[in-house]
């Protein structure tokens, strides 16, 4: 079944000029892109889209880096999008990320990892609306 997935390229694939190469290998795996913005998050809304870790030690780093530059949400539809993603970006740490994957290929280190992806469907549909409004979606889709 095709569903959504919602990828994030983070402040460091913003700074590393890596948007242009990281859109191309996702494009490139045959994902379609839904929607796609660049945002800068502040504290509020990081802290939001990360809520499920706010005990872990990193958290408040996590928040720092998040909010250190512009970020592109990027809502993407595949089969089964959200593990296909996963696979696509590798492992969290790029020490132990599969070679190909994006994270192996230009993350930095386990905090500075190039891009998110939703976990489950459900948090993917959560994290969707996080950035993007239901008619922006319609709207630029042109099922208006
Ligand atoms: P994401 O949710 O961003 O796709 P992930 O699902 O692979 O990443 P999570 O466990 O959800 O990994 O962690 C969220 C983010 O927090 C990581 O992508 C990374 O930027 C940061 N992070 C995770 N673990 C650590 C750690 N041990 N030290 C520092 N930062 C970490
Ligand atoms: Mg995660």
């Amino acid at each position: 079944m095709k569903n959504r997935t919602l990828a994030i390229l983070k402040p460091d694939c913003t700074r590393k000029q890596l948007v242009g190469k990281v859109i191309s290998h996702i494009q490139g795996a045959g994902f379609k892109i839904l929607g796609l913005k660049m945002v800068r998050l502040n504290n509020e809304s990081a802290k939001g889209f990360y809520e499920v870790h706010k005990e872990r030690p990193f958290f408040n780093d996590l928040i720092k880096y998040m909010t250190s530059g512009p970020c592109v949400p990027i809502v993407l539809e595949k089969e089964n999008a959200v593990e296909e993603f996963r696979r696509l970006i590798g492992a969290t740490d790029p020490a132990k990320a599969d070679e190909g994957t994006i994270r192996k290929l230009y993350a930095e280190n386990i905090q500075e990892n190039i891009v998110h992806g939703s976990d489950s469907d459900e948090n993917a549909e959560k994290e969707i609306a996080h950035f993007f409004s239901r008619k922006e979606l319609l709207e630029i889709n042109g099922w208006k």
